[in-house]
């Protein structure tokens, strides 16, 4: 289910803003914005399409953080840390928000022992687990492209291959080239695969159950 698909993330906001950054804004200046991802027309068109496609965009000057509409709700959570850590700590990936990402990771972890009520432990690692290879150095872009690769068509499983050649083309470099740029890409890669591999096996697992039970009633 995407972000604009339910009546409002405000509770969810709240939640990140109270569990991980409970000092940040107290006057509410900053507002959260379900729209398009604003596109600086300064980008060449290959990266205004992979800008355009960014799940989460923290504008500094408008004290905005953009939410893309297609979001994954569950994947609300990575973005919100991502760009609140953006207007605490500044716009690259290194510095501040290196060190803000760092805080937050720490306190995921205590929520992967120890969830707070009422909320699954699966929650919590699954955005540990992402946030732990942004804090790696693994951009947003990467994670959700492999994973992407994995979600949308795959009767076949995509190779590594594949996925490099993806991002080759979408960059329009060569192979090398992506490998440069992303250095974790074949871990990214490895992660996302193991993820795929486990879920057909429930599924395998489930059908299995379904035919067994589908004989003892015959
Ligand atoms: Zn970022």
């Amino acid at each position: 289910m995407n972000v604009s698909e339910v009546k409002s993330i405000d509770p969810i906001i709240e939640m990140v803003k109270r569990l991980f950054f409970p000092r940040w804004d107290p006057q509410r200046k900053w507002r959260f914005a379900i729209e398009e991802i604003p596109i600086p027309a300064s980008l060449s068109p290959d990266f205004q399409k992979i800008h355009g496609e960014s799940l989460g965009c923290c504008e500094p000057t408008e004290k905005t953080i953009y939410i893309n509409p297609g979001c994954d709700l569950g994947y609300l959570w990575v973005v919100l840390i991502h760009e609140i850590c953006h207007a605490v700590g500044g716009g690259t990936h290194i510095g501040k928000w290196l060190e803000r990402m760092k805080k937050a990771h720490k306190k995921l972890g205590e929520f992967v022992r120890d969830p707070p009520a009422g909320s699954p432990k699966e929650l919590w690692k699954m955005i540990y687990e992402n946030i732990e290879l942004q804090i790696e150095g693994t951009p947003t872009e990467l994670i959700v492209g492999i994973q992407n690769l994995f979600e949308d068509p795959p009767s076949v499983m995509p190779t590594l291959d594949h996925v490099i050649s993806v991002f080759s083309k979408a960059f329009r470099c060569n192979k090398k080239a992506v490998f440069k740029k992303y250095p974790t890409i074949e871990k990214v890669y490895k992660e996302e695969r193991r993820r795929f591999l486990d879920k057909l096996k429930s599924k395998y697992e489930a059908a299995k159950k379904g035919d067994l039970n589908d004989q003892e009633e015959d």
